[in-house]
Parts: C-alpha cells; structure tokens; sequence
C-alpha cells in the first residue's frame, strides 16, 4: 500500500477499467439507498453509535436503550473483535456467538438497527441474519475472497478503510462487492497509520481529505469513525464535527456508559452525555450545510 496520496494517483483510465461500478457516471451522480429504513447518501446525516465490544448482554441492552434515545440510527459493537495482540485477560473476552445473540435481542427490543463485525467465512451466514449492515473492518478490506463472500449475502456492507490503503485501493475493494450485483456499500473513513513522529499525539490519523476526494470520485456514502481515529476520547466531538463539516454521509462513535472500564481502549469511547451532545451538534452542522 503505496499511495501517500489519496486520489492523486488516480486516473481517468482507472475510472473506466478498474473501480467502473463505484464510479460516478456524472458529478451529481451519488447513490441513495435504504439499510433497516435508513437512508443513505440522501439529505440525512447517519449515526451509528455503541460500544467498541458486546461485553455483556447488560451492557449492550443499556447502550442501544441509551443511544436510540439520544438519535443514533444504528447500534454498532463488536462480538467478533480484531485485537492488535493475541493474549487477553478475561475482560477481553470476545462474546462471539453470544454477543451476536444479544444484539439480536439488544435491536428487537429497542427497535434499532445494528452495524457488527465479522471476520470469519465460516460466521457470515450467523452475522447476517441479525446485523442490518455487515462491517468489513479495516484488516480485511483487501481480503478479496471474503469481501466477495460478505457481497453474496446480499446485506448492506460498510467497508472501513485500511490504515495504510490508498483511495485507489479502498475503491478496488469496495468494487469487488460491487461487482457481485451488491450496491449497498458504504465506505467509512477510520484513520490511516502516519509516520512515528505524529504517534507521538494519536495512533491514527483522521484522514478527512479523503471524504471530499473519494465523493469526488465515487457514488457511494462516505462516513468516518473519528473514535478509532484519534483514539482519545476529547478528540472524538471536533474530529466528529469536523468529519460533518468535510461533507460525510454519517459518523460512527464508541458510546460507552462507562468509558473508563469499557474492556477494549478505554480512552476512546464518549459518555452517553457526551453522545447526546454531540449528536444535536452534529446534525446542526449538517443542516447549515445542506441548505
Ligand atoms: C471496530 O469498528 O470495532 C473496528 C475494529 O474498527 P477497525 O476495523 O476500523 O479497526
Ligand atoms: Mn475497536
């Protein structure tokens, strides 16, 4: 993964012959699409909120109650969880099989649609019965086999970023599921890996660049997930509002009742408080900006 700059090294030749689906045929041209009747790419900000992890069933019950509340669209958390080290005290558990029963009851009896993780081939069919949007997270976005797998499910699918892929290549990934007759992708933006030197403030970079270059190019809704950006939770409200600003199409955040003891990164997530906030903040943007 080469490119330093996303959608320079794109060319018109590349339009044509490599990411031809994803493309947009004119500059007006964006898609709009419904996912658990919520619409994408249209006049409407999108927000997926929830904890990194499916804890506990408590925990998911009390996010989804919380977030519905204060304007999320979506549940997010993940029962399948790609951690950067192997070894994990119990708290790190992953609920897997579990955690995916429980949004399935978490989104049932708060009537609010859910975004989770999968990572295995052999756990698409389990995941894509409960989740309204399957997520592809940033590990696997060039694991083409299996994007083409997560494709034929025929779900909606976001694609997050890889941290050092290139625009070209995100669009490359996103076309192998649309080439599989599937159109509901949506690419979210969730920082890429900067030189040592900027680590010194944040493991990722938000790159919001990204969002007026890939709309550019492409037809699909862009979002960011300024959470797994910045990775300290006082960053998370500007790189949001920011991300609203940049033209995204929605906002993922981590939502955590308690922040300090959520199992995974416990400097990243927002308090329901803060979530609350931060919605009516954000939505304000996007409607001075539609107008
Ligand atoms: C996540 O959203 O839980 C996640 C693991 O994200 P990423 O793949 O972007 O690291
Ligand atoms: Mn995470």
């Amino acid at each position: 993964m080469d490119n330093k700059f996303p959608g320079k090294d794109i060319t018109k030749e590349d339009i044509r012959t490599k990411f031809p689906l994803c493309a947009k045929k004119n500059p007006n041209h964006r898609s709009v699409f419904n996912a658990a009747g919520v619409k994408f790419g249209g006049k409407n900000l999108v927000i997926f909120a929830g904890p990194n992890m499916v804890e506990s069933r408590k925990l998911i019950f009390e996010v989804a109650k919380n977030v519905k509340k204060f304007g999320a669209d979506f549940l997010r958390g993940g029962a399948f969880k790609p951690l950067t080290f192997p070894y994990r005290s119990s708290k790190y558990t992953e609920t897997r099989e579990q955690g995916i029963q429980w949004l399935k009851e978490a989104k049932e009896k708060y009537n609010i649609p859910v975004i989770t993780e999968v990572m295995e081939e052999k756990y698409i069919p389990l995941v894509a019965e409960v989740a309204d949007i399957i997520q592809i997270g940033s590990r696997n976005m060039q694991n083409y086999p299996f994007l083409t797998k997560c494709a034929k499910t025929m779900k909606p699918i976001m694609l997050k970023r890889h941290y050092g892929a290139s625009l070209r290549d995100w669009l490359g990934a996103a076309e192998y599921i649309l080439c599989e007759g599937n159109e509901k992708v949506i690419l979210c933006e969730r920082g890429v890996s900067v030189p040592h030197t900027h680590r010194v403030t944040s493991r990722y970079l938000l790159d919001l660049q990204v969002v007026p270059a890939a709309q550019e190019i492409t037809h699909l809704p862009v979002v960011t997930d300024p959470s797994h950006a910045t990775f300290w939770s006082n960053w998370v409200r500007p790189m949001a509002l920011a991300s609203v600003a940049a033209g995204a199409n929605g906002v993922m955040l981590e939502v955590h009742p308690d922040p300090k003891n959520s199992a995974i990164d416990p400097l990243q997530p927002i308090n329901f408080k803060e979530f609350r906030k931060l919605t009516v903040e954000m939505k304000k943007i996007f409607n001075i900006l539609k107008k």
